[in-house]
């Protein structure tokens, strides 16, 4: 027998990241935490207490919870608080207004947050998979294969870490508001529909069920998993949508968007439009910015065509990204000259187009580059 053989069977029994992240306060509903106070033999009001904790004072450390006995303290913690993100390093850029953080989970896997401060308002970017499947050939994380989904509270802790570090002045500019999230991590949060649906429930409900976010602050951004984009239209939770579109033909797209030979553009545009039409919130389409790839004058021409086909009421905004370079790839950033000709020929057709700034370009904040490098 070959080796190759007889080491099939321990690959088959171990497989890789099948393990479910521990349960944690965070994966449960309003109900389902009442549900679980009776399992623990608690009064209701006493996961309650937790969860003011939790979401509204985002302390994550039970031991700190001093209004609850200690007994039940620890019968709470053990059952509900299991640490799911433990920080391999966190990384500052921009002055300190950027930072970056890496993130253990359970198993090992290795997922990052990029908490981003502006004048007006506070971002988190957040991982909903570690890894990711859609293997677009120009990011970071698609290189490497989706490991697994994020549970609801492992994205929901990201989140709380987030704000924490802004209500305690851990971000230049003094103590603030943690304001908006944005799914621009790694991983397609389209394909994690359940886990993410639950998180953004997490982020809307208000103390103590949950962060008290504005639905409008938070923007989920996909490649365009259709049957997912109208399942989101009907959640009744205005999120924004981004649709990362990066070319506007098929040929193209196949190529750099590969689930796009599943769902062709004028299916994942038309998705997108009716999510615009359906919650009455302008959707975002997302260009990553090729040099000679996909900036062609011509076809930012079609991408205003193919948008205008669906309508010209404003139902869209066009992010053009310049293109974060990751080692060893085909794809170079588009010349500056190329991008303000293609902002300027969207905007010759009436499509509102920015192009948008590249913050923690020194400490690779985008696009999984961090863990991709370990
Ligand atoms: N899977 C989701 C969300 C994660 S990526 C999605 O694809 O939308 C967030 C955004 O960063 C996407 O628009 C993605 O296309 C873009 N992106 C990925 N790699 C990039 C790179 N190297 N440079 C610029 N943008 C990139």
């Amino acid at each position: 027998m070959s080796d190759a053989i007889k080491t099939l069977p321990l690959v088959l029994e171990q497989p890789r990241g099948r393990a479910k992240p521990p349960r944690h306060l965070a994966d449960l509903s309003p109900e389902e935490r009442k549900e679980q106070a009776e399992k623990l033999g608690l009064p209701a009001f006493r996961l309650k207490q937790v969860s003011h904790h939790y979401f509204a004072r985002l302390q994550r450390d039970p031991s700190a919870m001093t209004d609850l006995p200690a007994a039940q303290r620890d019968a709470i913690a053990e059952a509900l608080l299991p640490t799911l993100l433990t920080s391999v390093r966190t990384q500052e850029a921009d002055k300190g207004t950027t930072r970056k953080t890496l993130w253990r989970l359970f198993d090992g896997a290795l997922v990052e947050s990029v908490l981003m401060r502006y004048t007006d308002r506070a971002t988190l970017c957040v991982s909903s998979q570690a890894g990711c499947g859609m293997a677009c050939p120009f990011c970071a994380t698609g290189q490497g294969g989706l490991q697994r989904n994020m549970s609801t509270a492992e994205i929901i802790d990201q989140v709380v870490d987030g704000a924490a570090a802004m209500a305690n002045g851990l971000v230049a500019g003094g103590p603030g508001r943690l304001s908006n999230i944005v799914f621009m991590g790694m991983g397609e949060p389209m394909a994690n529909y359940k886990a993410v649906i639950g998180s953004i429930r997490r982020m809307v409900a208000t103390d103590p069920d949950g962060l008290g976010l504005s639905a409008r602050n938070i923007t989920v951004s996909t490649v365009g998993l259709v049957p997912r984009m109208k399942q989101l239209a009907t959640e009744g939770i205005p999120v924004t949508l981004a649709l990362s579109l990066h070319a506007p033909d098929d040929e193209l797209r196949n190529e750099l968007v590969p689930i796009n030979t599943r769902y062709s553009v004028h299916e994942t545009v038309e998705a997108a439009w009716e999510y615009a039409r359906t919650t009455k919130r302008r959707v975002s389409i997302e260009y990553a910015m090729m040099r000679d790839i996909n900036d062609q004058a011509w076809r930012a021409d079609l991408l205003a065509d193919v948008l205008n086909g669906f309508g010209d009421w404003g139902w869209v905004h066009v992010n053009l990204i310049p293109l974060n370079e990751i080692p060893g790839a085909r794809f170079t950033r588009s010349r500056d000259d190329d991008m303000d000709e293609f902002v300027r020929r969207l905007e010759a057709k009436g499509i509102s187009t920015t192009i948008r700034d590249t913050r923690g370009d020194e400490i690779d904040a985008a696009c999984g580059q961090l863990a991709a490098s370990e």
